[in-house]
């Protein structure tokens, strides 16, 4: 039965923002106090600092200090609604979201609508590479990420066929963007260091943790420079870097890449898997760009905007963040953020003052940064380039800064201290849904298109294999 759309009582100028990340978030806390409705509508319960899943994957942090719930956050902006729900159409003739919660329906309508839904892992049209490494854009991945991570190790402690072994204790990160070399970073470190006396029958130490990717060189944002001192600083922790080289095949048992420069094709065995190579902007944005003409989302699904941030012809349709497409800007938290604060004011400024004339999104560049191990950042800002342990402090510094909650920051800045001193790390637990969960629902979800068993009984009670043994076919 189709909903009736909603919008709150009172009849004020009502805002609906699609995602609760840093667009959505900056937006939603920018219009605190305005005289507007806002509600916020997010497929999950809360805003998560994607920046430091790496830190949850490999057990430095745990997930709750870097996802606050947008419920905590916004409790007391009395002018914001959170509406839990996953969007799953935007009209923009009736000017209507749909969301959907376990098959309940909510339909809200909007005077303005920001999109900041953000984007998703890119397998460059292999999906099929994601049964075998998943990507890491949530805290399910950084949980399954670490159930993988760790699952390898405790497998290999119990396996005799050495070749067997090796594949365990091989790691391949696909990808050597910022998350990659976070990630290979944290690897090497688990295994050299963290784990190093917690096994009997393997060396930990002779852990091998490749790090791959068809670019020249890692870090290719920072410039060949910074990329440099940030191999040098991998290859010195043990991670072998391998550039120039496209991933052409990833399954149970391993990954397959050909270098671009010699044609020569390897493989090498590995059960840990993880891909960090590419995104695609949210479906959504496609789907608002179809119903207008003229308008064409580029490649990456990202939704061209003008300088106010609109799409062209719709002036009440704002895109932020990884969702636009705007002056080249690239997908990073500051781009999110100062979009959606300048989205905003720009909503306050002609509901309260009436202006009619928009300005234009200037972005102010205040930098990007990589950490690669333990007191060792790399840090471009505009053409400055610091390294090492100062770049460290600014990590720091600027972490701190953003991560939302005084508890977190602090309980954050505390586990960054004791892991500073100690090799431990104390969230390294790891359970079978993690491992599972993923494939199991994309196994379910297989079950119902061959079977045509309602969705809402495969999502909401999951009927389907309950009781039922259900193995995903990754292990
Ligand atoms: C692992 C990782 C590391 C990163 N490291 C850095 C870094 O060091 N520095 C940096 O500047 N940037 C970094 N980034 C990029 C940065 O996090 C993004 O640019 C930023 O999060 C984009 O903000 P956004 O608001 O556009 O989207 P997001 O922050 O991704 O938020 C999108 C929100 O929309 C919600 N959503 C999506 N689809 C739907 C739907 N259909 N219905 C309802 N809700 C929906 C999601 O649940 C999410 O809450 C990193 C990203 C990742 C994944």
């Amino acid at each position: 039965m189709a909903s009736t759309p909603t919008r709150p009582a009172g009849g004020r100028h009502h805002v609906v923002i699609v995602g609760a990340g840093f667009g959505g978030l900056f937006a939603a806390k920018r219009l605190a106090d305005a005289d507007v409705d806002v509600t916020i509508i997010d497929r999950t319960n809360h805003h998560l600092f994607q920046p430091l899943l790496y830190q949850v994957a490999t057990g430095v942090l745990s997930s709750g200090e870097i996802a606050p719930t947008i419920r905590q956050i916004l409790r007391k902006q009395k002018n914001t609604r959170v509406v839990k729900a996953e969007v799953r159409e935007i009209d923009v003739d009736a000017r209507t979201v749909t969301g959907d919660l376990g098959g309940r329906e909510v339909v809200l309508q909007y005077d303005s609508l920001i999109l900041a839904a953000g984007a998703g892992q890119s397998y460059f049209g292999n999906d099929h590479f994601a049964e075998f490494a998943p990507g890491m854009k949530s805290i399910d991945d950084a949980l399954e990420i670490r159930a993988r991570i760790t699952g390898a190790f405790e497998r290999a402690e119990i396996t005799t066929d050495p070749e067997e072994k090796r594949r365990l204790l091989t790691f391949v990160i696909v990808g050597a963007g910022p998350t990659g070399v976070e990630l290979a970073g944290q690897v090497a470190e688990m295994a050299h260091r963290t784990l190093r006396n917690e096994f009997r029958d393997i060396d930990t130490d002779s852990a091998r943790i490749l790090l791959v990717d068809g670019s020249p060189q890692v870090l290719p944002p920072f410039g060949k420079n910074l990329g440099k001192k940030a191999q040098k600083k991998l290859e010195k922790l043990g991670v072998e870097v391998v550039t120039d080289s496209l991933v052409t095949n990833v399954d149970a048992e391993g990954v397959t890449w050909k270098s671009m420069k010699t044609e020569k094709e390897t493989t090498v065995g590995s059960y840990c898997k993880i891909w960090s190579a590419g995104v695609a902007a949210s479906p959504l944005g496609r789907m608002v760009t179809e119903q207008i003409d003229g308008v064409d989302a580029d490649r990456a699904g990202r939704v061209p905007v003008g300088d106010d941030l609109t799409i062209d012809g719709h002036k009440e349709i704002f895109v932020v963040g990884d969702m636009m497409s705007h002056d080249r800007l690239p997908g990073l938290a500051q781009v999110a953020i100062q979009g959606g604060q300048f989205v905003a004011d720009v909503i306050r400024g002609e509901v309260e003052e009436g202006r009619t004339s928009r300005p234009a999104f200037s972005y102010h560049d205040k930098g990007t940064m990589a950490i690669v191990s333990r007191f060792y950042a790399v840090v471009k800002i505009g053409d400055r380039e610091i390294t090492g342990f100062p770049g460290w402090l600014m990590w720091l510094a600027v972490h701190m800064m953003f991560l939302v909650g005084f508890r977190n920051r602090f309980v954050a800045a505390y586990s960054w201290g004791l892991n500073s001193l100690s090799p431990n790390r104390w969230n390294l637990v790891a359970t079978r849904q993690q491992l599972h969960g993923r494939n199991i629902l994309r196994r379910l979800r297989e079950l119902e298109d061959e079977q045509g068993i309602r969705s809402v009984m495969v999502r909401d009670n999951l009927k389907v294999g309950e009781g039922r043994d259900i193995r995903p076919t990754t292990d």
